[in-house]
């Protein structure tokens, strides 16, 4: 009989096609260890978001995969092929960093086809598709001018199609939007995401910020200290994080843990609650079946507009921040509230232990 390899179909139905494959992925520089044994995987046409404080390791990853950097440990593969000690242009990948960096003395569409006229495209087909990169990301019309003639967000949009004309299978990005100032980063937010599903290119998107990562996310990777602690959905991370770390870092770190947990929830253990789950109210209002409650007073109060945030030292020791909606009240109402005995009120299934 003939030795041939057989692929089975069957092996892999039900399986999403995954594009990149992290397994035990580790960098160290000299003492430092950068990345420490990162396994993930993710899918084809995907939103994934590494998210963590600085100097968790994200960067890392990102130039691993990449090709600027090289792993001490673990390996790379890109659409089921090992590219671990390949270098960067024979990779699938292109990145775009948070400072752009264009070339300025370029216009935006030379800027746009630089890479096609490296791999020699031909120029009419280069053209083609410089304008037709530049147009998805709304600067049709904006070809001849320089980078030094736009604002930060049209030079942002100007990388973006610089990395979308050459059609990677993944697009890296490095806290892309961090030069931005609040109101255009939502709508850069709102409009990357839309972009995303519309080339269905998977998107591997580096961030620090929580809200960013859950405005925009499929799954996000929740690193800390070159690890990943959480892998998961939004609601996941958010609604049921597994370590304190994630508890914290995602949403505010609200934790009843020790003496207090066991007075206040009846058990030991470390258990978050996120604070716009918790209801204020009067002293002497006591718990329903399915809920918990504890005694405390209202040390500080924050009017944030549309919601205000109430930090309150709790009876049994500690505190708990609870995020009211302002639905009936204003500002005045919610500012008097600051020192008052108040019993704050959730329910049992809005507990999750997290260690
Ligand atoms: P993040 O992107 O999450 O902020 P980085 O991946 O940039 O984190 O860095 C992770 C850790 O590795 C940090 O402690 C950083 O100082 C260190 N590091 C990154 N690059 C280098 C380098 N080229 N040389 C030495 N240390 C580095
Ligand atoms: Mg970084």
């Amino acid at each position: 009989m003939p030795e041939a390899i057989q692929v089975s179909p069957a092996a892999n139905v039900g399986a999403k096609p995954v594009a990149v494959t992290l397994r035990g992925l580790s960098k160290s520089f000299g003492d430092v260890v950068a990345v420490d044994g990162v396994d993930l995987d993710i899918y084809d046409g995907e939103f994934l978001t590494l998210l963590g404080p600085s100097g968790s390791g994200k960067t890392t990853v990102l130039r691993m995969i990449a090709g600027f950097e090289l792993p001490t440990g673990g390996s790379v593969e890109l659409n089921g092929h090992d590219v671990t000690n390949r270098a960067p242009f024979e990779r699938d990948v292109n990145t775009v960093f948070q400072d752009y960096a264009l070339f300025p003395h370029m216009t935006v569409a030379q800027n746009v086809e630089y890479g096609l006229r490296v791999k020699k495209v031909p120029k009419g087909e280069r053209r083609q598709r410089a304008l037709e990169a530049l147009a998805s990301v709304q600067l049709a019309g904006f070809e001849q001018r320089k980078p030094s003639e736009m604002s930060g967000g049209q030079r942002q949009r100007v990388a973006l199609a610089r990395a979308l004309v050459n059609r990677p299978s993944v697009l890296l990005l490095d806290e892309p939007l961090g030069a931005l100032d609040l109101k255009l980063r939502e709508q850069m937010q709102v409009e990357l995401k839309q972009l995303q599903r519309q080339v269905g290119i998977t998107f591997i998107f580096v961030t620090h910020d929580q809200e960013e990562a859950l405005t925009m996310s499929d799954r996000i990777a929740v690193f800390n200290a070159g690890r990943i602690e959480q892998v998961g959905t939004p609601a996941d991370v958010y609604e049921r994080p597994l370590t304190p770390f994630v508890a914290g870092f995602v949403g505010t770190s609200n934790l009843l843990q020790g003496t207090v947990a066991e007075k206040i929830l009846g058990t030991s253990g470390v258990f978050s609650i996120r604070p716009e789950k918790i209801r204020i109210a009067k002293p002497l209002d006591r718990p329903s079946t399915g809920e918990h409650s504890a005694a405390g007073v209202v040390r500080d109060v924050v009017y944030v507009g549309a919601a205000t945030r109430f930090v309150v030292d709790l009876e049994a020791s500690g505190y708990l921040v609870a995020l009211q909606q302002n639905l009936q009240t204003s500002s005045m109402d919610v500012l008097g509230m600051r020192g008052r005995q108040v019993q704050l009120i959730w329910r049992r299934e809005h507990e999750t232990a997290v260690g």
